[in-house]
């Protein structure tokens, strides 16, 4: 494993680049992202401490399904996708955590879907600050107005006006220089249930008989 710094907005990984490590992340947010033809993206999920980038590197080399952006600077680890192929290959305790983490991206995936097609846009922005809230543990949130059009997939005038609500209503406190400073008490009263509900099924997910790792060495 080596240490790397996430930068704020660099790009991990690029969709169709191949896989060239697995990346965990230690501190900050990754927004994993769709690419359109028209130029449009949208974000598919958000991976923090709790997981990695890269992992379906275990199945064998591939390229990637989607871009990995940092959102919000952190450091991480991260290690050849070959290496950690051999690893996974030997190591049962390394196959259940990859077990598990899949299983959570599923979660955070199919609640994501759902709320895309139901809720409306407002509460889709405040589940996804909420998200980030839950990388970063802090109120003031790393966020452009560009980036959350990006992660929505709307347009920037749309982001204008859905911050001018979520700020009437006290949900977001301040938005200046790409920080959005949020009340997290008000921004989940004005979020639909996505968020808790996949927050709690990704919490069951890792509280679901986990059998101690043991140490391994890597090798390489
Ligand atoms: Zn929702």
């Amino acid at each position: 494993m080596e240490t790397v710094a996430l930068d704020q907005d660099a790009v991990v990984s690029r969709t169709g680049d191949q896989i060239e490590h697995v990346l965990f992340p230690e501190s900050g947010s990754i927004s994993l992202m769709i690419d359109m033809a028209s130029g449009q993206t949208v974000a598919t999920a958000a991976v923090g401490r709790e997981g990695a980038v890269g992992i379906l590197a275990v199945l064998g080399p591939l390229p990637a399904s989607n871009t990995a952006i940092v959102r919000a600077a952190g450091v991480g680890s991260r290690i050849r996708a070959s290496h950690f192929r051999a690893a996974f290959n030997q190591s049962p305790a390394i196959r259940h955590a990859v077990q598990i983490h899949v299983r959570a991206m599923m979660a955070q995936f199919q609640h994501g879907v759902a709320c895309n097609a139901l809720h409306p846009v407002e509460a889709r922005m405040a589940r996804w600050l909420l998200q980030l809230r839950d990388h970063v543990d802090q109120d003031v949130l790393p966020l452009t107005q560009e980036a959350l059009s990006q992660i929505l997939g709307v347009r920037r005038t749309t982001i204008t006006l859905l911050m001018r609500n979520l700020r009437a209503s006290g949900a977001i406190r301040s938005d200046r220089r790409g920080q959005i400073e949020i009340d997290r008490s008000r921004l989940a009263a004005a979020t639909c249930e996505c968020h808790g509900n996949m927050r709690r099924e990704i919490e069951e997910v890792f509280s679901m008989d986990t059998p101690p790792i043991p140490r391994l060495g890597f090798g390489g």
